[in-house]
């Protein structure tokens, strides 16, 4: 068989990634989060937070660098030229050895080019930045395909490294940051115990930037309950606008079970927004954005409305439109263009124009209702809370 000896070597792997990421292989530089406590995340919750020996991130590349050798060596063999198309694929996918998950995620990641690399997990730029350089030059004189290497990171961390550090990280290849920045209002950062300030967002922001780094600034439509959600909107925008970011990526609120916030959810300390109040805060957030050049992203299936995106300030008026034409919608078709979005068969307004989709959503929504009231809010929850 040409595809008979492709064996898994181990290599670590953390439990997530930006949905961006999803076609950048995952080097595993830290485990779990050194803060790990804001109260809407339960991601690291009950783990640890620990330093990985470079030696051991070492052996990882080296590990990915012998299975992607394997790969391309079934390649030649298929006749391929060492390419890594859709029949390797299938080939590797038939081999013994091909369910492992990492000869899988080595497999997929040189299907899309092996191009882009994302480091884990949620703040690898902790670590000294000399050790950070090192496994970024190893990682890259091992695989020369690379043209991208992001890591989340935290404000406080960023701010509190240098701009020769970040300088440094980026000549060693680091070239995009991604941070939760979730709220620009320090009442709202506060009381999620963010554990940073506004002003440590704005200082982290333009570092990255100023290093020559592109920046992704995560944001949690809903974080500020009923209670805050006007100061939470116009903050966040005030802060975004003097960051100018390159990426705004908003994401909405769903508690899961074991967070803080879901214990505060039932005690009556915080009140979750309805989908159509986040609707009127997505809408006071984009409008209040001032002169920003960024690609305003919703690329969360938990977002209601996934078209709300584009290249700012020029789509600023396609994105309230879009919002303004939800709102326009009856009671009646925003239930049922919820629950075609919940369920996964909507991904746009123009989605409720196609008849038979129209017909089985509209089924599902009556199905719903006629359980009687609440029925169809819990649902919707419980399938937003499936997505966390
Ligand atoms: S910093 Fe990020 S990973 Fe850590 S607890 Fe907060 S949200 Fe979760």
């Amino acid at each position: 068989m040409e595809y008979d000896n492709i064996r898994p070597s181990d290599f670590e792997q953390g439990p997530i990634r930006p949905p961006s990421e999803a076609r950048s292989l995952l080097l595993r530089v830290t485990r779990n989060c050194p803060w790990n406590r804001c109260t809407f995340c339960r991601t690291y919750k009950g783990t640890r937070f620990s330093l990985r020996d470079i030696g051991e991130v070492k052996a990882d590349i080296d590990a990915m660098a012998e299975i992607a050798e394997r790969i391309r060596q079934v390649s030649w063999r298929m006749g391929h030229g060492g390419l890594v198309n859709e029949e390797v694929v299938r080939g590797v996918h038939r081999s013994p050895e091909g369910s492992s998950l990492h000869v899988q995620s080595v497999l997929l990641w040189l299907y899309h080019g092996g191009k882009t690399v994302f480091l884990q997990d949620a703040n690898s730029p902790v670590i000294k930045t000399s050790d950070l350089v090192e496994i970024l030059q190893y990682l890259l004189s091992t695989f020369p395909s690379i043209q991208r290497i992001t890591s989340y990171a935290r404000s406080h961390t960023i701010a509190r490294k240098s701009l020769e550090d970040l300088q440094a990280l980026r000549a060693a290849g680091l070239n995009r940051i991604h941070i939760g920045l979730e709220s620009g209002c320090d009442a709202v950062l506060a009381m999620v115990r963010k554990g940073v300030r506004a002003e440590d967002h704005v200082i982290a922001g333009l570092r990255v930037k100023a290093a020559g780094m592109e920046l992704s600034e995560y944001v949690i439509l809903g974080l500020g309950g009923r209670a805050l959600w006007r100061e939470h909107a116009r903050d966040t925008a005030r802060v975004l606008t003097r960051i100018d970011p390159h990426f705004i990526r908003v994401r909405t609120l769903a508690v899961p079970p074991a967070a803080e916030l879901n214990r505060q959810v039932a005690a009556g300390e915080f009140q979750m927004m309805s989908d159509d109040e986040i609707v009127e805060e997505e809408r006071l957030l984009v409008e209040s954005l001032g002169e920003v050049h960024s690609h305003f992203v919703s690329d969360h299936i938990l977002n209601l409305l996934e078209e709300v995106e584009g290249v700012l300030p020029g789509d600023r008026d396609r994105m309230l439109a879009v919002i303004d034409r939800y709102r326009a919608l009856s009671d009646e078709q925003r239930r049922h263009y919820k629950v075609g979005r919940r369920t996964g068969r909507y991904r746009s307004l123009g989605d409720m124009e196609n008849q038979a989709m129209h017909l089985e959503v509209e089924r599902i929504r009556l199905r719903l209702e006629q359980l009687g009231s609440g029925w169809l809010e819990n649902d919707l929850k419980v399938l937003m809370a499936g997505y966390i």
